[in-house]
């Protein structure tokens, strides 16, 4: 599904990823952890194709087509899908509103009849349950006033909505509390699927307790210097990160 090959990108002049190598098939949850600083965000945010980060060198292979030439809003539609780390508020938006708007482009990018508001709510409601949602959020402006848990919450609602190939989830270094936690890694297991696969962005060993992730990935210095399974997370919750800095540049 994903194929990355000594990826290099700067930001600012600042060269921030020095050669990332990382192959995600259909299926599978991969954790990206590292210290703060590796370059976590600055991959998401490659992947998704934000303007502030330049591809210096390397491929990225995504269904079989080169996502780097693709477009940010092409990427969506091809069913790539970036939680933001940190959601916008959009007064005078309902949730539904926007979910409808994101959920009706995606159908059209693949040439199918956009949904009209009513056809919508069952949608939105039946995945409103499934991520354990209080429906009156439906109707509220997006992200407006919500709890930092609430946020997340919402953020997996849109997963759930937008049904996305490929899911990268960039969790905050810092604020998120066990119940927000707990939001994130129930979202995950509950969406994951076989035709789809997630990238969960981590600072935290903790959220990896609640996803089980099938492989961990240690960033530093803008390298993958580990790769492991499930085990590697709780090296790491016992042995830090240190251990594994040697040879890294920062
Ligand atoms: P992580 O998510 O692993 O904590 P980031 O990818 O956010 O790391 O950041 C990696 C490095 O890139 C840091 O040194 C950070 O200061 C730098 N960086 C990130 N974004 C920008 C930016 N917009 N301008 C300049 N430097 C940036
Ligand atoms: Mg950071
Ligand atoms: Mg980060």
């Amino acid at each position: 599904m994903l194929d990355i090959r000594n990826l290099t990108a700067t930001v600012g002049d600042k060269q921030i990823l020095n050669g990332i190598n990382l192959t995600v098939n259909a299926g599978e949850v991969h954790a990206i952890m590292g210290p703060n600083g590796s370059g976590k965000s600055t991959l998401a945010q490659v992947l998704a194709g934000h303007p502030a980060y330049e591809v210096t060198g390397g491929e990225v292979t995504y269904d079989g087509e080169d996502l780097l030439a693709m477009d940010p809003e092409v990427r969506a539609q091809h069913g790539l899908f970036l939680a933001f780390q940190y959601p916008v508020e959009i007064p005078g938006v309902t949730n539904a509103y926007f979910l409808r708007a994101a959920y009706n482009e995606i159908r059209k990018a693949r040439g199918e009849e956009e949904v009209d508001p009513i056809e919508f709510l069952d949608v939105v409601e039946e995945k409103a349950r499934l991520v354990d949602m209080d429906p009156a959020f439906l109707s509220r402006s997006v992200n407006m006033g919500f709890s930092g848990g609430e946020k997340k919450r919402n953020e997996i609602l849109q997963m759930a909505v937008l049904a996305p190939k490929l899911a990268i989830l960039d969790e905050t270094d810092s604020g998120l509390d066990i119940d927000a936690l707990r939001v994130v890694a129930d979202g995950v297991n509950t969406l994951k699927r076989p035709d789809s696969a997630t990238i969960v962005v981590t600072h935290y060993q903790r959220l990896l307790n609640y996803i089980v992730p099938d492989f961990v990935h240690v960033l530093a210095g803008g390298r993958i210097v580990k790769s492991g399974g499930r085990d590697l997370a709780l090296e790491l919750e016992a042995k830090g990160y240190d251990w594994l800095m040697e040879g890294a540049t920062a």
